[in-house]
């Protein structure tokens, strides 16, 4: 397979088969744009009238679809489809013991309202991840699990998706000469091991609620400019979501 390239008018296509190629092209033009899906991309270009002169489309890097079971967890390349990542977790559900697939559950609970099967088919998991809009399916369970990103350019290095990932409205800490390789989603571990240090020594009753609340309505206090609008129903309905992940937390208990 041969590097592929088209130059038209305004833009130039990339379609490289290695990831070194990929590397070598992205820190050549940091600016370019990867594209899978274009589910995004497309539509910034259509509606939004963006345009971005290089184009790099990574679907021929082996290493970007490709599937890994770990000690702790599952790997997915970044450009595997929302589709084949659904197939993949599915399959570990009906295999593994319970416990250990909390997170792929509620991944597979957000993939059933992510779009229809024609845009599953093509749009990729790192698409969801790197266009960080703040109305991702995916990401909030990312990070509630601590997902980790493996990040390339000329080096790698792990991230872990936590609340200081996304910078700003759809912005990231990746450099724009980096590339997202993989993503890894993490097992969840037996009831008795996962206490977080937060809530370790902490049981499950009123007074956390009211605490998780005081917390949440600081956090949510967001400015009345906000991307989206509506300020008061999203913070309302941030705690209702919290009351209600309270009684489902409480019942499992039970
Ligand atoms: P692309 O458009 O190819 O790329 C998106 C962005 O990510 C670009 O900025 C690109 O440069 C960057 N990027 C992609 N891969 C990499 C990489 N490996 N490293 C660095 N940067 C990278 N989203 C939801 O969350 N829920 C929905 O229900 C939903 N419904 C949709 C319905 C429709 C009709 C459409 C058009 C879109 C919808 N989306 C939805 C948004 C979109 O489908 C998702 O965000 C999707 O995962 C994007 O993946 P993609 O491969 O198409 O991204």
């Amino acid at each position: 397979q041969k590097q592929l390239c088209f130059k038209g008018e305004r833009v130039m296509w990339i379609q490289p088969t290695t990831l070194q190629e990929l590397v070598a092209l992205k820190s050549q033009y940091p600016n370019a744009k990867l594209v899978v899906g274009n589910t995004e991309v497309g539509v910034e270009i259509r509606l939004k009238n963006m345009l971005y002169p290089v184009i790099i489309a990574p679907t021929w890097i082996a290493e970007m679809n490709a599937v890994q079971h770990t000690e702790t967890g599952v790997t997915f390349g970044a450009a595997c489809t929302l589709s084949s990542v659904e197939e993949v977790l599915r399959k570990a559900v009906a295999e593994l013991p319970s416990y250990k697939t909390e997170v792929f559950k509620a991944a597979l609970e957000q993939l059933r309202w992510f779009a229809g099967p024609q845009i599953r088919n093509v749009a990729a998991l790192g698409g969801n991840i790197m266009t960080a809009s703040p109305i991702s399916d995916l990401n909030p369970v990312l990070m509630a699990s601590g997902s980790k990103l493996t990040l390339v350019s000329n080096g790698k290095r792990t991230v872990t998706m936590d609340e200081n990932f996304f910078t700003g409205y759809r912005k990231t800490i990746v450099k724009p000469e980096e590339i997202l390789l993989s993503v890894e989603i993490p097992y969840s571990r037996e009831v008795k091991e996962a206490v977080s240090p937060v809530f370790s020594c902490r049981d499950w009753n009123e007074k956390l609620l009211q605490d998780a609340c005081r917390l949440l309505a600081g956090e949510m206090d967001l400015s009345p400019s906000a991307p989206g609008g509506m300020v008061d129903f999203r913070r309302t309905l941030t705690l209702s979501f919290f009351f209600k992940f309270y009684l489902t937390v409480l019942l499992k208990l039970s």
